[in-house]
């Protein structure tokens, strides 16, 4: 082989250790081997061209004595380590060493002087400017002729690059295989080529099954394919796509992942593969599933509660409206709960709050939802509500679940339930508002002896509202003196005397004009207010008779009492203070007339309080006489004076027979038992005379005279005369 060949040979072979051996049977320059120089080639041209390989080769050729001290150094060397060959030559190779490999030179050595070649291996220096280089040596001995060694040959190759792709690789491999996110990954059909262990892990199939198979196979019934669609558009148009899928393992149960799909293109832009990252996010979702839930469940019983709940009614209520149907909400609180806790335990009353919460739930349907929303209240929204009559038998079917005896630790317990129920839209109210009427008619059961159904009612409720504004605003009117007493006269048809007068309260009120007793005194007939009204009434009475006396007028007045008034706590008393205020008024002048209904309540109570006021001096009339259902005993042990003939008989008695067997009835009762009767709504001539005829002479009524202010009393008095028809009659 010529020098010439064996050079070229040196250039082209690539691999390293070959490169040595060829280079070592080159590399005794003082006596190149005989075949060559036989050659066309002189030596010094063989030499030359030697030397010019050696300085264009790019891996560090550097010679040395057996003892390590530098004998050449190619640019290549300096290229790779720093150093000049200057600086090198004469020099030890140590301090190219880093120390922890700095045995390493020795032991090269070592093998040199015994004649061995230090095979190619792998190894670190540092170059002159401290950094680190990664080559691959191959040490090998230079002998004599005659066999000696006498110096060695290195042949260095800079792998840092090459050692650093490797490190890159290994990192990607191993972040491939130990990552803990599932990795597949997919040809650009989508046929899976790879898979990571963490995708064995999480869906259960090794690779041998899924590589070579459609990735499609992986998806979830649990979304629309429209879900896929989307993903395959997204890669199209922006090369990857993130979200959450539900996936599907090998043993078919879902679950799901949270997703990264991104395509891999090669250097034109078109997709080669696309890479699936993916971690099982179910425990997570799990979690995150049972955070809802216990946001919006209660832990004891698993009802809905108060949100969820809120939630439900603000929907069931759009559904009524959309749809035109009724639901109703139920308030529902459980009576006796309080005694179990007390007297058995918490875990008992727990146990019971469970039990008769799992008892309404069955009771109720599928469309409705029942809620806890309290130690032991309850709240239910019943959808599609058809009548209340069918609304009531569902929630009697609660109550009655409720009210089953219940067996805990071999006790048998038993609650009952209060409900309130209203019913949307005819209580048109929002959910809030439902909700507190429900709960109002629940107290209204409670109040109405527990274990039982109480229906709200909204028309009621609406009154009361209206009531208790009436209310403040009759306070103010009594402040203002709005109030005014007319005095409707008394009669005695058959004699034309004036034998009293009534006084009717008006309110004089500044928008309103004059108001009749009608339009506000039913605001205040179950309000404390009745009786400061009642006590004003009486006393301007007992001022205008004074007022009239004073004009030489003595008029007995009638005053309407009511039912909260004559009952009230001290009505003795501030009837004695009121005529004590007027000592020039007798008190037999006084009359007092009550409702037949409100003398007999309490009938013990009210003979007590009518013979107190008799010891006064003051008389009694029933009011309304006919329209209460006053038995005969009753009647004859009131100490009444009077009765007074309801105008609503009066009003008929001459076209309306049972009217008039009334009117006759009441004559002839008060006959029998000694009272005076009066009737009252004479409105004309001919009732007055048929009144008078009956033997009924007292009379008021618009015939006679229309409620007037006191003023003008004394001058009506005195100018009155009585039809001649009266006066004449019998
Ligand atoms: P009442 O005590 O039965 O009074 C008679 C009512 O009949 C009065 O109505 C009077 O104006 C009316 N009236 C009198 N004659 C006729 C008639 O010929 N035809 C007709 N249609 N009506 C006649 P008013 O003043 O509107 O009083 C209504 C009721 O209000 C009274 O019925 C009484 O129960 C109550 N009331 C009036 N003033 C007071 C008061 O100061 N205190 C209390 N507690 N109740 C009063
Ligand atoms: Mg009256
Ligand atoms: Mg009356």
């Amino acid at each position: 082989m010529s020098v010439l060949a064996v050079a070229q040979d040196v250039t082209e072979v690539t691999d390293l250790r070959e490169k040595v051996r060829v280079l070592e049977s080159l590399v005794d320059r003082s006596d190149l081997p005989k075949p060559h120089t036989n050659n066309a080639m002189s030596v010094e041209a063989a030499a030359e061209y030697y030397r010019a390989i050696v300085e264009s080769s790019d891996d560090a050729i550097i010679s040395k004595t057996p003892e390590g001290l530098v004998t050449s150094w190619n640019p290549a060397a300096q290229t790779i380590f720093g150093y000049s060959c200057d600086e090198m030559l004469g020099k030890s190779l140590l301090v190219l060493l880093p120390p922890e490999k700095s045995d390493e030179e020795r032991f090269i050595l070592e093998r040199i002087q015994a004649g061995e070649t230090v095979e190619h291996f792998e190894t670190t220096r540092i170059h002159k400017d401290g950094h680190r280089v990664d080559v691959s040596v191959t040490t090998s001995p230079i002998r004599d002729r005659r066999g000696h060694v006498i110096g060695a040959s290195k042949i260095a190759r800079d792998i840092t690059a090459q050692k650093m792709a490797e490190r890159q690789l290994k990192l990607t491999a191993s972040v491939f295989t130990s990552t803990i996110e599932g990795i597949l990954i997919t040809d650009r059909k989508g046929t899976i080529v790879d898979i990571n262990d963490a995708f064995s892990r999480i869906t259960g199939y090794c690779k041998e099954e899924v590589v070579g198979q459609d990735a499609r196979m992986f998806r979830s019934s649990n979304q629309g394919p429209e879900v896929f669609r989307f993903i395959k558009m997204a890669l199209r148009e922006l090369g990857e796509w993130r979200g959450e899928v539900w996936s599907r393992r090998k043993d078919g149960k879902s679950y799901s992942v949270i997703l990264t799909i991104s395509s891999v293109r090669d250097s034109y832009g078109n997709v080669q593969n696309y890479v699936a990252l993916f971690s099982d996010i179910t425990p997570l979702k799990l979690q995150q599933e049972k955070l809802e839930h216990s946001a919006q469940f209660d832990s004891l019983t698993d009802l809905p509660n108060r949100l969820l709940l809120s939630d439900r009614l603000h929907q069931a209520m759009a559904m009524c409206q959309r749809q035109n149907q009724s639901l109703a909400v139920l308030y529902l609180d459980l009576d006796g709960f309080k005694y179990i806790n007390d007297n058995y335990g918490h875990d008992v009353g727990d146990a019971l709050l469970i039990s008769v919460s799992n008892r309404m739930r069955l009771a109720l349907r599928d469309v409705d939802t029942l809620a806890r929303i309290g130690g032991d209240e309850f709240v239910a929204v019943l959808a599609n509500i058809d009548s209340t009559h069918d609304c009531i038998q569902l929630v009697e079917r609660v109550l009655g679940a409720c009210a089953e005896p219940v067996h805990i630790q071999g006790r048998e317990l038993k609650v009952t339930a209060s409900i309130g129920v209203t019913i949307y839209p005819q209580d048109d109210a929002e959910a809030d508002q439902l909700m507190r009427h429900a709960d109002q008619a629940m107290f209204e059961a409670k109040q109405n002896g527990k274990n039982r159904i109480y229906l709200f009612d909204s028309a009621l409720d609406a009154e009361v509202k209206t009531r208790s504004l009436q209310q403040e605003r009759i306070a103010l009117a009594l402040l203002r003196q709005e109030f005014v007493l007319h005095y409707q006269p008394k009669v005695n048809m058959r004699t034309g005397a004036v034998v009293g007068a009534e006084a009717l309260i008006r309110w004089d009120h500044p928008e309103r004009g004059l108001l009749a007793p009608g339009v506000f005194l039913p605001a205040i007939e179950e309000h404390p207010l009745s009786e400061t009204v009642g006590s004003w009434v009486i006393d301007m009475a007992l001022k205008q008779m004074v007022e009239w006396k004073l004009l030489g007028l003595s008029l007995p007045v009638s005053v309407n009492i009511s039912a909260r008034q004559f009952q009230q706590q001290n009505f003795v008393n501030h009837l004695s203070e009121a005529l004590a205020n007027y000592p020039e008024i007798d008190a037999k002048s006084l009359e007092l007339e009550i409702l037949e209904t409100s003398a007999l309540e309490d009938i013990g109570s009210a003979t007590k309080i009518m013979q107190d006021c008799h010891r006064l001096g003051v008389l009694f009339a029933i009011d309304d006489f006919g329209t209460g259902y006053s038995s005969l005993t009753y009647l004859r042990r009131l100490p009444v004076e009077t009765l007074k003939i309801d105008q609503s008989f009066v009003r008929d008695m001459l076209d309306d027979s049972d009217d008039l067997a009334i009117v006759k009835g009441v004559i002839g009762l008060a006959s029998a038992f000694h009272k005076h009767v009066i009737a009252e709504g004479v409105e004309s001539v001919a009732n007055g005379k048929k009144l008078i005829e009956l033997g009924c002479y007292l009379a008021q009524g618009y015939a006679i005279a229309r409620p007037m202010s006191g003023s003008r009393i004394p001058e009506w008095s005195a100018t009155w005369e009585p039809p001649a028809q009266w006066t004449q009659a019998l």
